[in-house]
């Protein structure tokens, strides 16, 4: 059994969640897929849970965040299957303007309702997250009482099934966890339903030398250890949620992180037995604003860490710089 778990500008558009589907649909493994809320893509310049915070804080703009599952639900489903989805629509926007302050519960319905729009169109089954996962006030993972809700809901029996991100229950109110969290579902699901591989499907080849929005020539880091993916993930590379590389490590599960754009040709693998891929040299220059930091294996050491400012004018100019020295080393 496999998890795959597509991010928010895989499932953005109509023809994005067409280019999932196509990934499932080519799987011949049973599959638990993880949604996140839609993000930006194409003429979608906001991801929805940034619309949803919005929201929250009083913006206008609940039919507007309707309005973008309705259209993507329009193009996507048969007409019954829409009729069905309005009616989850009318029901959450009751929802949301009965609870306007259960600030949780609003932030969540993004993936909610981007699990129930793709259970649809994949005729799977959808299963709440608010009924699997346990989330402690820290924002992370009761493990053991969320392993309990995956036997007492005879979770294993429901695959294939589709299931929201980044939200749970505490105390029988919706949480949530820190930002990206359907990242950190997906490894929780991984470890406790014992699946042989979590796939990540984001944007980009794999996990890349640098963000390849910034830097020209960028390339795919072909597999990793998972150390090595902690401390990236603790160092500014946004790829995965920070929680991920200890977890399925722990558990002993490979990831492999994959590009929903283009599938299965360029991705990185981590895992935890050293392969001969593992020893190789890898470096990746990421960044927080102006704050830059190189994360580095190099002749077989062990990896090191070095940060330093450099200044709003000058900071995309210098990682360039950066990434292309590093480059000439490896
Ligand atoms: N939708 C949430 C976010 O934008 C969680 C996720 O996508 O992983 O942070």
């Amino acid at each position: 059994m496999e998890i795959v778990k597509f991010g928010g500008s895989s499932m953005a558009t109509p023809t994005t969640v067409k280019l999932c589907r196509d990934i499932v649909a080519s799987n011949p493994q049973p599959q638990v897929i993880v949604v996140s809320a839609p993000g930006k893509f194409g003429i979608y310049e906001t991801k929805v849970t940034d619309d949803l915070i919005r929201l929250t804080k009083g913006a206008p703009i609940l039919d507007i965040i309707l309005k973008r599952f309705n259209d993507l639900a329009r193009e996507l489903l048969s007409t019954k299957q829409y009729d069905d989805y309005q009616k989850i629509l009318s029901s959450t926007r009751i929802a949301i303007l009965e609870n306007p302050t259960d600030y949780n519960f609003i932030v969540s319905r993004g993936e909610y309702l981007s699990a129930q729009l793709f259970a649809m169109y994949l005729n799977y089954r959808f299963i709440d997250a608010y009924d699997i996962l346990v989330i402690k006030p820290d924002a992370t993972i009761d493990l053991s009482a969320t392993k309990q809700r995956i036997k007492q809901q005879h979770l294993k029996q429901q695959i294939p099934f589709v299931i929201g991100g980044f939200y749970g229950q505490r105390d029988g109110k919706t949480a949530i966890f820190t930002r990206g969290g359907s990242d950190y579902t997906g490894a929780i699901l991984a470890v406790l339903m014992h699946a042989s591989i979590y796939k990540n499907y984001t944007d980009t080849n794999g996990i890349q030398t640098a963000n390849p929005h910034l830097v020209p020539n960028t390339q795919t880091i072909p597999c990793l250890d998972f150390d090595s993916l902690d401390i990236l993930t603790h160092n500014g590379a946004g790829v995965i949620h920070e929680n991920v590389a200890k977890l399925l490590e722990a558990y002993r599960v490979p990831l492999r992180v994959d590009n929903t754009f283009n599938p299965h040709q360029v991705f990185t693998e981590i895992h935890s037995t050293r392969c001969r891929h593992c020893q190789h040299n890898f470096f990746c220059v990421t960044n927080k604003e102006q704050h830059i930091v190189i994360v580095k294996k190099m002749h077989g050491k062990p990896v090191t860490v070095q940060s330093f400012e450099s200044t709003p004018q000058h900071f995309v100019a210098d990682i360039q710089l950066i990434h292309q020295s590093l480059q000439k080393q490896l």
